[in-house]
């Protein structure tokens, strides 16, 4: 894409009331815009980064054999009284319509799929299977500070697994748990981030949290490398060795929450009254699994850990171009590379604006691309372009057929 045409730019000044660094930063590269506290636009930049992390998230739950759907927004009333969470989620936004019927925007779909799954499921044969949707979710979060990683509008992944005995959710589940250690591997956080005990199980003694260290997260864990055991705080009391391994080097540390899974058991079976008919004919409670992924705060989480100070470093899976090329008054060479790479199947973000080429490398350096190309006079004589990739300060020259091999 040619950045001249891009309807966007990089902004100088920032909405005064914007604290977080990941959305500072987010904002002033262009990526998103503000509509409101917790309130995002997604822009090309944000959009192309947000489509490759789902793209990552869809392979990985169709690789554990998730079906695709998509459920609506508003949930009435009635669906949220069932389960009694009309009155104690305190993060539900509620809404009247024309016909003075109250609804929920919904925050999750238990209370939605629950009964969906209630209209297909009769026998034991037709268990397990598991469906998945990335969609919008609403929470009324009362601190909604801290840019994309708290929004009162997110996107999550949510899958949802139907299973006729606790024994082939314990085995769905551990699938699960690779599937979330490939997403955040893929998408570049594998290094930062933890499976960890916490609380919250309605089912089992514990759910499972995926923890990304980062001093802006609003959690703590205490951590042990050794055996790569993370235990939220809120499930511990004061310890100073790892229980597990004993190791002294167990530590606490911050970090923000990026996936949650849950053994829900019977819980809204229960209250759906969704059941099937054993082999013998016998009506048994179907047993659920739910498994929740934030997308936005999967985005702001890397920019938290992936950046210095000029700004924004892109996992190569997730960047919204795999180059940046930059021409410095050389747009008839520059524009033939463009072309060839595209051709190539190589994304470009193509800077023929004319401005200077400080604003240029500045630029380059905040929206974070993973390769900088450069063409100049200076680099033309030695018949080649000038890259550098954004993790390093080392530049080189190297020839123009080369390039499509050396980005790929
Ligand atoms: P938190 O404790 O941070 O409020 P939660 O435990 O309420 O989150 P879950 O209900 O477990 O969140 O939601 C599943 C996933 O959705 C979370 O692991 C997180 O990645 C994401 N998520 C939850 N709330 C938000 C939010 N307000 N903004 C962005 N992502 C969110
Ligand atoms: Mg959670």
């Amino acid at each position: 894409m040619k950045q001249s045409q891009l309807f966007t730019h990089t902004l100088k000044e920032l909405p005064k009331d914007e604290t977080s660094y990941n959305a500072q930063v987010l904002l002033r590269a262009g990526f998103i815009d503000k509509v409101a506290a917790g309130v995002y636009s997604f822009l090309p930049l944000g959009w192309r980064v947000m489509e490759k992390i789902r793209q990552i998230i869809r392979e990985e739950m169709q690789f554990i054999g998730g079906q695709e759907i998509n459920l609506p927004t508003l949930a009435p009333k009635e669906n949220w009284q069932k389960t009694g969470r009309w009155e104690s989620l305190d993060i539900l936004f509620k809404i009247a319509a024309s016909d003075k019927k109250e609804y929920a925007l919904n925050p999750t779909h238990e209370e939605v799929v629950t009964p969906l799954a209630g209209k297909f499921i009769n026998s034991y044969r037709e268990l397990p299977f598991a469906v998945f949707q990335i969609q919008t979710k609403f929470r009324n979060e009362k601190r909604a500070k801290a840019g994309l990683l708290r929004g009162r509008e997110f996107t999550m992944k949510d899958l949802y697994s139907f299973h006729a005995d606790q024994v082939d959710l314990d085995r769905y589940y551990e699938q699960v748990i690779q599937a979330y250690v490939r997403i955040f591997n893929r998408v570049g956080l594998g290094a930062n981030t933890y499976l960890t005990f916490a609380a919250g199980g309605s089912f089992s003694k514990y759910s499972h949290e995926f923890q990304t260290l980062t001093a802006a997260g609003e959690d703590l864990i205490y951590i042990c490398d050794k055996c790569h055991l993370a235990v939220n705080q809120e499930i511990i009391t004061e310890q100073s060795v790892c229980p597990q391994c004993g190791d002294k080097d167990w530590r606490k540390e911050k970090a923000v929450e990026v996936g949650n899974i849950f053994k829900l058991g019977t819980r809204y079976s229960d209250a759906f009254a969704l059941s099937y008919s054993d082999k013998n004919g016998v009506k048994q409670p179907v047993v659920m699994g739910c498994y929740g992924l934030g997308l936005s705060r999967i985005m702001g989480t890397v920019v938290e850990v992936c950046h210095d100070e000029r700004g924004i470093i892109w996992p190569q899976s997730i960047a919204p171009f795999r180059v940046h090329l930059l021409s410095l008054k050389a747009n008839g060479e520059a524009e033939k590379i463009y072309q060839k790479l595209g051709q190539d199947g190589i994304e470009v973000l193509y800077d023929d604006r004319d401005v200077s080429a400080g604003e240029k490398f500045a630029e380059a350096d905040l929206i974070g691309c993973p390769y900088r190309l450069v063409i100049s006079q200076k680099t033309l004589i030695q018949n080649g372009v000038e890259i550098k990739r954004r993790v390093s300060q080392e530049t080189e020259i190297i020839k123009f057929n080369h390039i499509t091999a050396y980005v790929q």
